[in-house]
């Protein structure tokens, strides 16, 4: 089975190549779609080893590499001229041992090749094909693994060598003191691969992945995703998204998935990305849409916050406890009111009391204060003077903010139905994809569990907000 084989060789190459868990599954996933990898970051970090190796695994693979300089010849990569053919007056190469025959390339400084090799390397990435003098012939190859210190800068003319490298890795020195010394002072012998991968299995599989379904959610997270993207001025082509589905659908059929669920999402970080600036941002991205399923929990929460603070500015004309613009003072006794709480409070207590109204003026005075009723000074305070005493919660906004609390609530609610059985599905879909490192499977399911945290916030502002408008 291919899922039991990769896993083999995934554990096998973690026992040399360590701190290299995306890059290895990444190497593998290439291999099996037939795609290109290009590998960013200093020398000397053991890519081209990772090449050899996943070469080995391959059964007959037979591996091409190569470290280009700006003066390498056509010679040098696709094989010396033939003196035969030169003969019969055509311009034929002997391409046995060089880039055309290879299964596997691993090309080292590959933004060094000039224009002499430029349009062959192309066609070989593109096509997969190499014209041999009037022959065009087909190219044996799987992956070709390219190795670059920086990226091409613009205006070279290699942003097309670039574009075709599906798969991108930034690749670092080793971090971990023990794994430094791990690799600085063991001698690594040949691989020994615990199985082989053939042709045909790796055929079968990308023909059988072929029509794997792919989930809704999945489809609308990328959806969101290609939104987010745009607000942020990133391009990705139609293209690559194109060649990205595929992917996740080999990486799924790899794995006897019924369908692309969205644990394969986190494999677009690999994919999506130009600048290795632009790197963690994508990354973060991806793992907060595909828990989200589309609904941009921090969104929510900016949303509920603002209605929060709408409410609260309509509150303070409305509210039992919002301040009085003028102390009403009660006639009977030396109680002052700064507010209807207060107010209506001395009232149910001191029924008999009467108060004072606070605009009335001199000539209202010198007749002796004219003593209200509760109701009746509210209502003239109403009528007369604008305040809004009564009307507490059928004002036009209170009714529109009401409104706008409800369909808040079943956005929330929608991430919320199913967060049980989610769960559990999504640690299963994660144990089961090898294709992810510990890392990312930890940080999507910390990211899963975070939006509980998250829900029971917005639901925390909601019920405020109904409080604050009741
Ligand atoms: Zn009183």
């Amino acid at each position: 089975m291919m899922m039991e084989k990769v896993q083999s060789i995934i554990a096998a190459l973690q026992q040399r190549h360590f701190e290299r868990e995306d890059e290895i599954a990444g190497s593998l996933l290439a291999l099996l779609n037939g795609e290109h990898l290009l590998f960013i970051g200093p020398p000397g970090t053991g890519k081209s080893m990772l090449a050899k190796d996943i070469c080995q695994c391959l059964e007959n693979g037979q591996l091409y590499y190569y470290l280009l300089t700006r003066f390498t010849s056509p010679e040098e990569i696709f094989g010396p001229l033939s003196l035969e053919s030169l003969k019969n007056d055509e311009f034929r190469r002997k391409t046995a041992g060089y880039l055309p025959a290879a299964n596997i390339a691993f090309l080292d400084e590959i933004f060094k090749a000039n224009s002499s090799i430029l349009n062959s390397l192309l066609t070989i990435l593109n096509e997969k094909r190499y014209h041999n003098g009037r022959e065009v012939c087909d190219v044996p190859i799987y992956s070709i693994y390219g190795a670059s210190n920086e990226l091409p800068e613009e205006g070279e003319g290699l942003q097309a060598l670039y574009d075709r490298f599906l798969f991108r890795y930034y690749v670092s020195p080793i971090d971990g003191d023990e794994n430094f010394l791990k690799v600085i002072s063991n001698r690594i012998g040949d691989f020994v691969p615990p199985v082989h991968l053939c042709m045909q299995e790796i055929q079968e599989n990308r023909s059988k992945s072929a029509s794997i379904p792919i989930d809704q959610e999945v489809l609308s997270t990328i959806l969101a995703l290609r939104e987010e993207f745009r607000r942020n001025g990133r391009y990705v082509s139609d293209r690559r998204w194109k060649k990205a589905l595929t992917i996740m659908r080999v990486a799924a059929g790899s794995l006897d998935k019924p369908s692309v669920d969205i644990t394969m999402l986190p494999l677009l970080q690999h994919l999506l990305w130009n600048d290795p600036l632009e790197k963690e941002d994508i990354r973060r991205n991806i793992f907060q849409a595909c828990v989200s399923h589309g609904v941009d929990l921090q969104k929510l929460r900016q949303e509920a916050e603002e209605l929060f603070r709408l409410s609260v500015r309509s509150r303070n004309l409305v509210d039992a406890g919002a301040r009085f613009p003028r102390i009403i003072y009660c006639h009977d006794c030396n109680g002052s009111f700064t507010n209807l709480e207060g107010m209506s409070k001395h009232h149910e207590s001191n029924p008999k009391h009467s108060f004072m109204n606070p605009f009335d003026d001199a000539r209202g005075r010198a007749k002796g204060y004219r003593k209200y009723g509760f109701e009746e000074l509210v209502s003239l305070l109403e009528n007369q003077h604008g305040w809004k005493l009564t009307e507490k919660s059928n004002t036009p906004e209170a009714r529109l903010y009401r409104k706008e609390v409800e369909s808040l609530r079943e956005r929330q609610e929608s991430v919320l139905k199913g967060h049980d059985m989610e769960r559990q599905n999504l640690l299963e879909g994660l144990a089961r994809n090898i294709w992810l490192s510990q890392r990312d499977r930890k940080e999507l399911m910390m990211i899963f569990d975070h939006r509980i945290i998250a829900i029971s916030e917005i639901n925390q502002i909601l019920a405020d907000i109904e409080k604050v408008l009741d």
